[in-house]
């Protein structure tokens, strides 16, 4: 047997709660997977060592709600966001409201080494042609979006809303064609809150969903946060099989500041970050909450995308014809809370089934600082916390060689410094893709179905091809 290694990563404490491991161990490494872990292997094994001492190893952060593409905010560099995800600690995510083809020309581009899967934003007129969108028309464009290299698409309720009719169309098109199918909620009748989250089962029927970022819905618009929380919790739990969840834990949300000729906001969400501010939901409301630092503006700096505040803000959205990207802190640190611990009663399964980023391009990759700040609080311990970052994720999605440390399966790797909570390495494919807070890969592998294998053959980029079969999403479907 050859017992020779590319690579061992010594005495961190490693976590694997699929595996039962939480132990300071060696990891050896080699043909980018996990070929062994154990006590004190042999540095002689490897042409290179890395020593981790005091430091936490987990399977890969797998981001279940990320950016990495847009269908719009035009103006705004979205392949940032794959350095900035890995920069943060993640090494795989979903791309949830993008264009496969945007994601890929980025990876190409600005890639720095994660594993993405893209679902696409449903846009009428732009990427779905029509408004509310019938039977046919869904079930051609869910089909396009896979032979183009998504793996399904996703209803943006909160921001192009159909008719409850047209959202149970898209969730019966893409379960029929065991397509990955995502909901921002909200429709023609009710906003992106609860009053939107109380339409979901009935469109859901008895098929399949991914509900998303769902502490969006319990910002205290409709009722008291507390109360809010109560009732999506509720909600989810008989949902228990036909859906998957997770819940985003920035205080800061990510938003569009367009405005009409008349100065209507055209965006639900934007109207209601102002109101929660105690605000104007127009275009005058808009502009003093920009000049008074209670909303911010995305733009580019240093090969990055950051917030700025103030006139700074005041300006770009004014140069940007009001079609800027915004962020305002409207999410409720104590939902946050709620919903990433809340467990079903006498289980250990969670009710939301993995924390995200809702970030990527956008400047709130905090899911694991947050998600360690509940291990330091004691809410979460850190074997729960590896469960929400990395193996429910990789369930979730069916990525059955992510998620644990098992031998033989994807040296993806987030190593995190307890000292400032943050990754501080990640690894993917046994490849080290971040250092230090500093991406030092580029490219990235592109996770798509069977049905865009020619396309992802043509494209040059290193891909995979997945199967939905395996998610939880259509368990036992
Ligand atoms: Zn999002």
């Amino acid at each position: 047997m050859n017992k020779n290694l590319d690579l061992i990563i010594k005495n961190s404490r490693v976590i694997d709660p699929k595996n039962n491991i939480d132990e300071k161990l060696d990891v050896g490494i080699k043909y980018g997977k996990i070929y062994e872990i154990a006590k004190n292997i042999q540095t002689s094994r490897s042409p290179e060592t890395i020593d981790q001492e005091n430091k936490i190893l987990m399977p890969g952060h797998i981001d279940t709600h990320a950016h990495l593409s847009a269908v719009f905010n035009d103006n705004i560099n979205s392949d940032y966001g794959h350095k900035m995800l890995a920069e943060s600690g993640t090494t795989t995510a979903l791309d949830l409201a993008g264009e496969p083809d945007i994601m890929v020309e980025g990876m190409k581009k600005n890639g720095a080494g994660l594993s993405v899967a893209t679902i696409m934003g449903l846009v009428p007129h732009k990427t779905v042609n029509k408004d509310d969108p019938d039977n046919i028309t869904l079930r051609d464009t869910i089909f396009d979006v896979k032979k183009r290299g998504g793996i399904g698409v996703k209803i943006l309720g909160g921001y192009f809303p159909f008719s409850v009719d047209a959202n149970s169309r898209v969730i019966k098109e893409a379960n029929d064609q065991l397509s990955w199918v995502a909901f921002h909620v909200g429709s023609k009748t009710a906003g992106s809150d609860m009053v939107g989250l109380r339409e979901v089962p009935e469109s859901t029927d008895k098929g399949r969903l991914h509900v998303a970022h769902i502490n969006s819905y319990t910002r205290g618009l409709v009722n008291k946060e507390e109360k809010e929380v109560e009732e999506a919790i509720s909600i989810i739990k008989n949902m228990k099989n036909q859906w998957v969840t997770e819940a985003y834990m920035s205080k800061i949300n990510g938003t569009n500041g367009l405005c009409d000729e008349n100065g209507n906001l055209v965006y639900n969400v934007a109207q209601n970050c102002l109101i929660l501010g105690g605000y104007e939901p127009n275009e005058n409301g808009l502009r003093k909450a920009l000049s008074e630092g209670y909303g911010s503006a995305l733009t580019v700096k240093n090969n990055r995308n950051v917030l700025v505040n103030g006139d700074e803000a005041v300006k770009f959205w004014e140069k940007s014809l009001t079609n800027a990207s915004l962020s305002f802190p409207v999410n409720p640190p104590s939902s946050a809370f709620r919903l990433s611990t809340e467990k079903y009663e006498n289980s250990d399964d969670f009710v939301i089934d993995a924390i995200s980023t809702d970030g990527g391009y956008i400047p709130r990759n905090v899911a694991i600082e947050k998600t360690m700040a509940l291990v330091n609080f004691g809410a979460l311990s850190l074997k729960d916390a590896v469960i929400k970052l990395s193996y429910s994720p990789s369930k979730m999605l069916g990525l059955e060689n992510k998620g644990h440390l098992s031998e033989g399966s994807d040296a993806d790797i987030t190593i995190i410094d307890p000292q400032t909570n943050k990754a501080c390495m990640s690894l993917v494919a046994g490849k080290v893709i971040m250092i230090n807070g500093k991406s030092v890969s580029d490219n990235g592998t592109w996770l798509i179905l069977e049905e865009g294998k020619s396309v992802a053959e043509k494209s040059g980029v290193n891909f995979q091809v997945i199967n939905l079969e395996k998610s939880k999403l259509y368990k036992s479907f």
